[in-house]
């Protein structure tokens, strides 16, 4: 009988509408908690009116009037705070005014709610399951982060998202205060780099700048984050320049502010006449890993000098160099890359003579391929070679990725 659940739940203490319903919280839809357990309180009184024996704390039914029980409404005390949640649903109004002006320092659109519950509030729900069975109880936790977040959503317009949330809140029931765990922002966009000897990404104490930091800059002040990252497709030697538009993600993390004048941030990392970035909008963490195992062919211009002086009608044997080309993992990186033997693919070859000793190639490989070395033969680790082709020593004076192929995202 459900009078008889309800009574045990009230037996021995005061427990609060919420707590009621919420061992009810699986029954009928349209209400809250606190709404079922205003309704099984007002079915028990009722019974209770009618003469049924049932062994409840009276305080439960302070300010009922009971029209047959007299003797019933004569024991009827002031309840304290609720047994079970010690008074939290009645805190939840001014917990999440509390926590909404914590928010207040943040852009953001969407946020999620979790709850720090203390034991003793689980314990004593466990005590109410082993007293009316859990059959259709709903978790205290469910509903103290459904209850915060509805309230936050009024107090701060903004939606509750369980999935991707921009910020999500943890609140310690005890302290009353909440954590804010902010996550990234993630930028995408293209840039292009125009001069040599900056690496990527951030590289200090070698390099006073980078990429990064030049991206990064602008994008910091207007977001006031705490820290950065950068996510690209590939990346191209320090002494190269980027001349394809190459797509990246910068990820900001701990961001105040979400939504930022990307037009205006163009301009000023344009200005910095090192990087060029271009197309920059909002962008997500599967993009950012997207990017990181996309694979795409690459073609590079680069100026080759021999030891040897050449005959223009020599170069043809660069045709050679089409095809499969055997690449051990190259000597100046070998010191953080596994020793491996690679096979690329060089997919076309042109050359313009420049003198004796020097000429320009453009090259389309597949990603991955070691430009450097494919010129140098980096002593037959790399093979065939510009070296091995021509029977002179080649080495590779400047290097510029001039296109990207097209990546999915
Ligand atoms: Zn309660």
């Amino acid at each position: 009988m459900l009078t008889e659940r309800i009574a045990r739940i009230m037996a021995k203490h005061y427990v609060c509408d919420s707590c009621v319903g919420r061992q009810f919280g699986q029954l009928l839809s349209g209400f809250t908690n606190a709404e079922r357990g205003r309704i099984l309180r007002n079915a028990l009184a009722m019974a209770i009116d009618a003469g049924q024996e049932l062994e409840v704390e009276p305080s439960n039914f302070f300010g009922y009037k009971f029209r047959q029980n007299k003797d019933f409404e004569k024991a009827i005390t002031k309840p304290g705070n609720c047994w079970v949640c010690d008074g939290l649903f009645t805190r939840l109004d001014s917990l999440a005014e509390r926590v909404a002006k914590q928010l207040k320092d943040y852009d953001f659109n969407t946020f999620l709610v979790g709850t720090i519950v203390s034991r003793k509030l689980l314990e004593r729900e466990e005590i109410l399951w082993e007293a009316v069975g859990i059959e259709t109880a709903e978790p205290l936790r469910a509903e103290i982060n459904r209850e915060i977040g509805k309230r936050l959503e009024k107090l701060t317009g903004k939606r509750a998202d369980l999935k991707k949330p921009d910020i999500a809140v943890l609140v310690n029931l005890q302290t009353g205060r909440a954590k804010l765990n902010v996550n990234p922002l993630y930028i995408f966009g293209y840039y292009k780099k125009l001069v040599r000897g900056i690496p990527q990404a951030s590289w200090r104490p070698y390099y006073k700048t980078s990429v990064q930091d030049i991206i990064a800059k602008p994008v910091m002040a207007a977001t006031k984050g705490k820290a950065h990252r950068i996510h690209a497709a590939g990346r191209e030697d320090v002494d190269a320049r980027c001349l394809a538009w190459r797509p990246f993600v910068l990820e900001i993390l701990k961001p105040k502010k979400r939504a930022i004048d990307y037009k205006k941030i163009i301009k000023q990392i344009n200005s910095s006449k090192k990087v060029l970035v271009k197309s920059l909008m909002c962008s997500n963490m599967d993009t950012a890993r997207k990017l990181k195992e996309a694979s795409p062919d690459k073609s590079y211009r680069v100026l080759v000098v021999l030891d040897k002086a050449v005959k223009k009608s020599e170069l043809k044997n660069l045709k050679k160099l089409v095809g499969t080309i055997h690449q051990r993992t190259p000597e100046r990186v070998l010191h953080r890359r596994a020793e491996l033997l690679r096979k690329r693919e060089v997919k076309a070859i042109k050359w313009k003579f420049v003198n004796k000793k020097s000429f320009e190639m453009f090259v389309t490989g597949s990603s991955g391929l070691y430009i450097k070395e494919l010129i140098s033969g980096d002593n037959g680790r790399t093979r065939p070679s510009v070296s091995e082709v021509l029977g002179r020593k080649a080495v590779c004076k400047q290097l510029d990725v001039v296109n990207i192929g097209r990546i999915k995202i």
